[in-house]
Parts: C-alpha cells; sequence; structure tokens
C-alpha cells in the first residue's frame, strides 16, 4: 500500500503549472453567461419586457404568450452562444443540485424549438431525490417550475433554468421553494413596519452574502485517501509537527498552484454573474476563503451552489480536490460559510444601517432589537437550521462558534440598547470617536466600524449586517436563511400588532415603538453576549442563563417539530407539518448514512490498511529482538516498542469488532430519530475516537517508508 501513498506524493510534487489564459477587464466579460433582466431588456420588445419585469417583480404569473416569447429569445441566445441542450435546475434535499438535460433540437422537425410551456414547467423522475415519505404517500408526482427572479446561466452547452422543485400534491421538495416562501413572509411584515416611519416603502429585500470557506489539497493526494473520497473527512491523522500554531497561513501570501486554481475558477464565476470580490487564505494551512459581493438572497443562494460546483470542476482541471466539509482535518480549524444578511427597502435603506439622525435610528433600532428578540425566541431553531453531521465537528469544538446561540452587537450598540432600555432614550449620535483623523490632508477622515470583531460569536451584529456564523461550509445557504428570514418575519409581525394595539389605545407612536422595543429589550437580554465564545465559562453561563445547548444534530433537529415551530411555520404558510417531519425524516436519513460511512470507512482502514501495516513493522521489530538476543545485546526499548503495537493493535481489532456487532443491533432500530441518536452516541461518540487514538499512534511508530495513508503534513502543505 505505501507504494500508493508514494506514487501519490510523486504526482503532487511535480505537477506541471496549470496556464491560465488571462481574460482581461472582467466587465468585458461578467454575466457573459447569464440571460436574465439586463439581457431581457435588449432582446425582448419593449412592451413584453415591461410585462416580464412586472410579473417577475411582483411575482406573477406568466402568460402562456410572454413564456414563449421569453423561451424563444433564451434559446436563440444560449444556441447563439453555443448551447444544444437545456435543463431545469433546481436543489434537491440532497445537499447539492440536480439537472437533467434536454436537447433543444427536435429530431422530428429537424430544427431547435424551446416552448414556453417548456420553460414553466417539467417533470424530472422524482422518484430518485429525497421525499421523506411525501411521494409516497401521496403517490404523486414531483414537477419543476421555473423561478424567473433567478436568471437562467449556461452552463458548458447547457441553459440552466433554475427552478422550485415541488411535488403534485403541493409540497416543497427542495430547499429553494421555503426560502421564496420566507423572503416573501419577511418583505410583507418588515414592509408594514417600516410604513410606520415612511410611506414610501413598499418592499423590503432580504440580501446575503456567503464567505465560503474551503480547503484544497492535490487531488492524487485526495485519491489515495479512502477516507476523504468516501466522506470528505480523514478519520485518521496525526497532527503534523506544525499545525496552525504559528498562525503564519491567514492573510499570508498565496501559493501558486492554489493562485492559479482561483484565478482560473473565479472568471468561470465571474462569466456566470457571480459577483465574487474577495479571496484570501484563512486560518488553517491550506485552507482558504471565497466571497461573492452580496446580492438578493435568491440570487445569493443559486450562485452559493453554482460557485460550490464551478469550484470543484475547475480544481478537476489543476489536478486539486476541493473539499468543502467543515472539518476535513482533525486538529485544525474547520470551514464555515458566514451568512452576511441584511434587510434592503426599495428606497434604497439598509434597515441594518445606523445613522445620523435619530429618526432613522428609530428604525434601525427597531430591525436591529426584534431580529434579537427572534433569535432569543428561536434559538433553537437557528441551531437546527446549521444542524448537519459535518457541522457537528465544528459547533462548540473550540474553534467555531458554540453550539449555544448568542448574539454580538458590540459595547457600543449595547450600551446603546442598556441605555433604552433604561430611559427610553433613542438618540444615537455617531460619536466623535468614530472617525480618526489620520492627519494626513489628502485622505478623507476614516469611518470606522462603529462595532468591534467577535470572531467567537455564531451570530454576530458587523457594523451593516448580521453575519451568521455558524453556518457549515456545505451547507445549502437556503436553510439557515429559511429559518432567519421566517424568525425575523414572525417577530416584526407581532411588533407590529403590539404597535398598532398601543396606537390604538392613544399611545403616541413613537412612544409606542420605543415602549415594545424597550420590553423586547429586557425580554431578550439573555440571548445577548459580548465575551468569549469558546470559553468554557460561556457554557457555564449559559446554561444559567437557560439558553440551549444541544451538541449533536439528530437532538437539534427536534427543534423543527416542537409545537412552537409547527405553528410558526404554519402561521407563516412557509411549510406545513406533513413537510417539516418529511423533511426530519430525511436529515435524520442523512445523518444515519454519514455515520454509517463513516463508521465502514474506519473499520475498512482498520483491518485492510493499519493493521496490516503495524503487523508487517512489529514482525520487523520482533525478528530484530531475536536477532539482538542471539547477540546477546540488551535492548529493551524495541521490547516496549513491540509491546505498546500489540496494545493499539489489540484496541483496533476489539474495538472494530464490537463496532460492527453494535451497528448490526442499531441498524434493527426502524425509528429513524432514533436510530440517527443510536449512530451518534453508540458509534461515533464510542467508538471513533477511540479507535482513531490508537491508529494515530501507531501513525507514529511505524517506519514513515510503511505507511500506507498520505500523511497530513503531506496533504497541507502544497505549494
Ligand atoms: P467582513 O465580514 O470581513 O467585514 P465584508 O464586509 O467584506 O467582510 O463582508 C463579507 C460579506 O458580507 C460579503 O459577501 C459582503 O458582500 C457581504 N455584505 C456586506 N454588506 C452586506 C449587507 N448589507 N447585506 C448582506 N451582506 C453584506
Ligand atoms: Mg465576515
Amino acid at each position: 500500500m505505501a507504494h500508493l501513498r508514494f506514487k501519490a506524493l510523486d504526482l503532487a510534487n511535480n505537477r506541471p503549472k496549470v496556464q491560465v489564459e488571462s481574460k482581461g477587464k472582467i466587465s468585458d466579460y461578467f454575466a457573459s453567461e447569464v440571460f436574465g433582466l439586463p439581457q431581457m431588456e435588449t432582446l425582448l420588445s419593449p412592451d413584453v419586457y415591461k410585462r416580464v419585469k412586472k410579473a417577475i417583480d411582483e411575482g406573477l404569473k406568466f402568460d402562456n404568450e410572454t413564456a414563449d416569447v421569453v423561451a424563444s429569445a433564451a434559446k436563440s441566445w444560449a444556441i447563439s452562444k453555443g448551447a444544444t441542450h437545456f435543463t431545469h435546475w433546481f436543489q434537491p434535499l440532497t445537499g447539492s443540485t440536480a439537472e437533467k438535460h434536454d436537447t433543444f433540437f427536435d429530431a422530428h422537425a429537424g430544427i431547435e424549438k424551446f416552448k414556453g410551456t417548456a420553460l414553466v414547467q417539467q417533470e424530472p423522475d422524482a422518484s430518485s431525490f429525497p421525499n421523506g415519505g411525501i411521494r409516497s404517500t401521496f403517490e404523486a408526482r414531483g414537477y419543476t417550475a421555473w423561478d424567473p427572479s433567478s436568471p437562467m446561466f449556461i452552463y458548458g452547452v447547457t441553459l440552466c433554468i433554475p427552478t422550485v422543485f415541488v411535488a403534485y400534491t403541493g409540497e416543497a421538495l427542495d430547499n429553494k421553494a421555503p426560502l421564496l416562501k420566507a423572503v416573501e413572509a419577511v418583505d410583507e411584515a418588515a414592509t408594514k413596519v417600516c410604513q410606520l416611519f415612511d410611506k414610501k416603502v413598499t418592499r423590503v429585500k432580504a440580501s446575503l452574502g456567503c464567505e465560503q470557506e474551503y480547503f484544497v489539497v492535490d487531488k492524487a493526494l485526495y485519491a489515495s485517501r479512502p477516507d476523504l473520497v468516501m466522506a470528505g473527512r480523514t478519520v485518521f491523522g496525526h497532527n503534523p509537527a506544525r499545525g496552525q500554531q504559528l498562525d503564519d497561513h491567514y492573510f499570508g501570501s498565496i501559493p501558486p498552484r492554489i493562485y492559479d486554481f482561483m484565478k482560473d475558477f473565479e472568471i468561470e464565476c465571474l462569466k456566470l454573474g457571480i459577483p465574487v470580490s474577495t479571496r484570501h487564505n484563512e486560518v488553517a494551512p491550506s485552507q482558504y476563503e471565497v466571497a461573492p459581493i452580496f446580492e438578493d438572497i435568491n440570487v445569493a443562494t443559486d450562485h452559493n451552489q453554482l460557485l460550490m460546483d464551478v469550484m470543484s470542476r475547475v480544481a478537476e482541471g489543476h489536478r486539486l480536490k476541493v473539499l468543502f466539509h467543515e472539518k476535513p482535518f482533525a486538529g485544525l480549524n474547520g470551514s464555515g460559510k458566514h451568512n452576511n444578511w441584511s434587510l434592503i427597502t426599495n428606497t434604497g435603506v439598509n434597515l441594518f444601517q445606523p445613522s445620523n439622525s435619530a429618526r432613522e435610528n428609530l428604525l434601525f433600532l427597531t430591525f436591529l432589537v426584534t431580529t434579537v428578540k427572534a433569535v432569543y425566541e428561536h434559538a433553537e431553531l437557528l441551531r437546527a437550521s446549521i444542524a448537519s453531521a459535518g457541522n457537528d465537528h465544528r459547533l462548540g469544538a473550540n474553534e467555531a462558534p458554540p453550539a449555544i446561540m448568542s448574539v454580538f452587537l458590540g459595547s457600543q450598540l449595547t450600551s446603546v440598547l442598556d441605555e433604552l432600555e433604561k430611559k427610553g432614550n433613542v438618540k444615537v449620535e455617531k460619536g466623535e470617536n468614530m472617525y480618526m483623523k489620520l492627519g494626513i490632508d489628502k485622505i478623507p477622515p476614516i469611518i470606522l466600524d462603529n462595532t468591534d470583531r467577535n470572531r467567537t460569536s455564531p451570530f454576530a451584529f458587523t457594523g451593516n449586517k448580521f453575519e451568521f456564523r455558524a453556518v457549515g461550509s456545505t451547507d445549502n445557504p437556503a436553510t439557515p436563511m429559511t429559518i432567519l428570514n421566517a424568525i425575523v418575519a414572525d417577530q416584526l409581525t407581532d411588533f407590529y400588532a403590539a404597535v398598532e394595539k398601543e396606537i390604538k389605545k392613544g399611545t403616541d407612536k413613537r412612544l409606542a415603538i420605543v415602549g415594545i422595543l424597550r420590553k423586547y429589550i429586557k425580554d431578550s437580554k439573555a440571548v445577548r453576549f459580548e465575551g468569549d465564545g469558546y470559553s468554557d465559562d460561556w457554557v457555564k453561563e449559559a446554561k444559567k442563563r437557560g439558553l440551549a445547548n444541544i451538541k449533536d444534530t439528530p437532538r437539534a433537529l427536534d427543534a423543527y417539530l416542537s409545537d412552537g415551530s409547527r405553528k410558526l411555520f404554519n402561521r407563516l404558510n412557509i411549510l406545513n407539518d406533513i413537510e417539516l417531519e418529511a423533511r426530519n425524516e430525511i436529515s435524520w436519513e442523512n445523518y444515519i448514512m454519514k455515520i454509517q460511512i463513516e463508521a465502514r470507512v474506519i473499520g475498512d482502514l482498520v483491518q485492510n490498511h493499519i493493521v496490516p501495516t503495524a503487523i508487517a513493522y512489529q514482525n520487523k521489530l520482533i525478528q530484530n529482538a531475536k536477532g539482538l538476543k542471539e547477540l546477546g545485546v540488551k535492548n529493551t526499548q524495541v521490547l516496549k516498542v513491540i509491546d505498546s503495537m500489540s496494545g493499539y493493535i489489540d484496541t483496533l481489532e476489539k474495538e472494530v469488532f464490537d463496532m460492527t456487532e453494535e451497528r448490526k443491533r442499531i441498524n434493527k432500530i426502524v425509528d429513524t430519530r432514533k436510530k440517527a441518536i443510536a449512530y451518534c452516541d453508540d458509534i461515533k461518540g464510542k467508538y471513533f475516537d477511540k479507535i482513531r487514538y490508537a491508529v494515530d499512534k501507531l501513525e507514529l511508530i511505524v517506519d514513515d517508508e510503511d505507511w500506507p495513508l498520505v500523511k497530513y503534513r503531506e496533504m497541507l502543505f502544497l505549494r
């Protein structure tokens, strides 16, 4: 086996440079592969364009005639760019994207065709996508329906049409449908609240900017690690002598091979209209981040899914492999996908932007405080929205936000809220300290961020937006964003009703608003935390405050099915009971599968690679010991090594055997939730670390020449 490792290393260390073609000015090719409103404006008649825009803006149904015109224009445009096929592109509950390609070419007619009906609706063979029992219960089929609010794009030779995926009985079978509903709910609720301040506000849009973290390893090294291939993470591997202790990777210079890869995938992203804007190294070796400029939440979500796909595909050409897993390497930082979120009105006001004027600040404080209250009320739901087997390694692992949901506001805003709570004083002026004169005439004053940064908070206010930092790097942002927008929508609705009630009683509007905010601030105080979220003290403190700390996915998911959650989703018409239950089934099943795969990989690697290698090496030592004895040389150390190896080998044989037996028992459990919990507690909890410990010890003992798995130090310091 070891020869495979060295072959892989040889390949990895002698890669020829991949030439990345320079494309020149970004504005020359940005969105060149996109068919959205700007393209429609140039290609459709003004009349049709107006109808299309109205339908998109107001979420109206497309009449057949308009759909035909759009389809025809999209087809001609796509064909002119070399496309031959089209597909409805959707996000089933598998956690990735799906597509089924159809050709434009009609062999009977001998020409390319694309009708409005094919644009608007399709019926993919839905039986192979997870549905949590919905379709078998209702014996209904699923269909995909065009989402015109997200632009079409060409990928390869295929025109991709963003769609929702729903059962014929109406239940959502994807991630996009509930997100669209949640965004609608927050729009409606936020607009009403805004109108208390400004009647010109008729629409509020939720925005999202995703910071995507990832690791990159050489493809050959990846391929030689069955655990990476099967489970996306290394189940074994001793920490390298130099990990991230030196902190020298963060914002350090990017290794040339990675830099070429980044430039290459960024070009592809920009062509697809994904506004990627920043790239840098992350904390751990071989860890990086890419972030696009924020966009409308639905488009940003589609773009994030597409980005991940583009990255994986472009990496192929560079003989690299992108790891999106939340924790591919033990002992190093995990990866997240920070979801930067804000609400912006049709009048161009970011509702989370503090301002100079007291009146605008009351609006700002309304949204700030309502969001804090929403997080407080639904912390467990928010926790559930980021639950996954991968993210379990990250949350609460002392290097990522804990599984306790809390909000960080920064000292300035904290004192504002304290003031407001005590005195009802809402005057917030931009203080002197916000401007820093540099004393250089040519450089204007810099506005300092009015919030200090807290990297340990799962949900932090960062100047003009909230940053949901606990989201996992693999997650589809649609899920956490559905939940966040839903809970904020609900809280805003509550707020509006309370204000109305006060006003009816004759209270002055402004006083009514302040009064309710004060109450919210008091009620939700427990969820605000400014300290170190990674510390043990916080875990204790949070417990005292009554905040939940749910460490694992199977249990975190329960929050979706609580009475309160069911009512919330029903009230807002986002997910009904059947959908909620189906989704949880799928998530639990998914969790079981992930742990099952990891357990199998662990078992296989131990039995087929680790133990045979260890025994072979131990035999060499035994030969050596015997030889020494024959010669009359005293060497107790080699006997000690032989002995300790026996201990580890014995542990491995025993634990792997027991784990397999335990899995046989658990696999008989019918209830999905119980089975998921059993996998979590009785497989992952009882065996994974124990087995890993013994393997990692053996890695240190066995001759480097014989070790079958590519080591951490070999994977992580790619240049
Ligand atoms: P940092 O978090 O380090 O301050 P940035 O300010 O660059 O980084 O923001 C990170 C992400 O947040 C980017 O995707 C950016 O576009 C996005 N972002 C900035 N402002 C907003 C906003 N008002 N709403 C949503 N996302 C935003
Ligand atoms: Mg950030």
